[in-house]
């Protein structure tokens, strides 16, 4: 089996941003040491509107500039090591600004590529790929739409097509999540590795010019989720989150999580990657031939780096780890 180990390379977008420091740099270097340990490659879907926008304010401020320094320092570091760099779009950059000292995130009618208008679309995908392309001196193909937000895809199909972005990883079999700013509903993706679609990432086309390769699927129990909100609280140094924001609201997803099995992706961060083991062999004796697993950096606790050690260390020779890309 193929594992594709995924990670959303951003601040959080919440009331707090957190750092630099803690929710990118310090555990994508501990990710990194993993990496070197079992010599493994990883995908980490960069957040381009974020790092816009530290261009365009950190001319102002020696402190953003220094972020900007050391992410894109970070960033060609990954990329020598053999990661794959793409393209991870959180447009309600185009609305947020840095004053009084910290990140004012606007989030409202602007989550979504879908909440701006056709135009508005084409401008934002075309200047955030492009700006990749440059940093990384290559042709991004990968795609991750931010909170998992990419219907309808028929309004990116145009753009997409035109900046060859063939490969989407934004879907996850079951999920399903409209409230706040949120809206995504993959009930009725197919429960395939991969496949290929044309204007409906739930729709597979055979022919379809695009490839999905959803992030791995899992349905976790109530008792999952007591667990996970209990450990924080009882072994802070273990469970708390290295990021140091805070998440933007997803108005009653904790009370659901807690009282009915819910669909959620397959994740090495926090408490989630205690399932690791178990959702590869759901997997595999499921025939599947790919097993994506998403993560963050922001989210990721100790506790849940150990567990990625040990997943990596128990599979490595077993299975092949690769990196989204065009050679798939
Ligand atoms: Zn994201």
């Amino acid at each position: 089996m193929n594992i594709f180990l995924t990670y959303d390379y951003e601040l959080f977008f919440g009331a707090a941003t957190g750092s630099v420091e803690k929710c990118m740099l310090e555990p994508t270097n501990a990710l990194q040491k993993i990496a070197d340990r079992f010599s493994i490659s990883m995908t980490f879907f960069v957040d381009i509107g974020y790092l816009i926008k530290l261009e365009e304010f950190a001319p102002k401020n020696p402190t953003l500039q220094n972020d900007l320094d050391k992410v894109k320092e970070q960033l060609h570091e990954l990329q020598a090591k053999g990661h794959s760099l793409q393209i991870h779009i959180h447009p309600h950059w185009e609305k947020s600004i840095f004053a009084d000292g910290k990140w004012k995130i606007e989030t409202k009618n602007a989550y979504k590529l879908a909440d701006f208008s056709d135009d508005e679309i084409e401008r934002i995908v075309r200047t955030y790929t492009a700006y990749l392309n440059q940093l990384t001196g290559k042709k991004a193909q990968v795609f991750r739409a931010g909170g998992w937000c990419i219907q309808p895809f028929s309004r990116l199909e145009k753009v997409f097509k035109e900046l060859e972005i063939r490969i989407d990883s934004s879907v996850f079999s079951g999920g399903h999540f409209e409230a706040g700013e949120y809206s995504f509903d993959f009930r009725t993706a197919p429960k395939k590795s991969n496949y290929h679609f044309s204007k409906d990432v739930c729709i597979e086309d055979e022919s379809g010019y695009f490839t999905e390769y959803p992030i791995s699927s899992h349905v976790y129990s109530p008792l999952f989720y007591w667990r996970l909100y209990g450990l924080g609280r009882l072994f802070p140094a273990q469970h708390k989150m290295i990021g140091d924001g805070t998440f933007l609201a997803q108005p009653g997803r904790k009370k659901l999580v807690l009282t009915s099995f819910t669909h959620n992706h397959v994740s090495c961060d926090g408490f989630y990657a205690s399932k690791l083991t178990t959702c590869l062999n759901k997997h595999r004796s499921a025939n599947a031939t790919d097993f994506v697993v998403i993560g963050h950096p922001k989210g990721l606790t100790q506790f849940s780096l150990k567990a990625l050690e040990r997943f990596v260390a128990r599979n490595y020779t077993k299975h092949m780890f690769k990196a989204l890309t065009e050679e798939l």
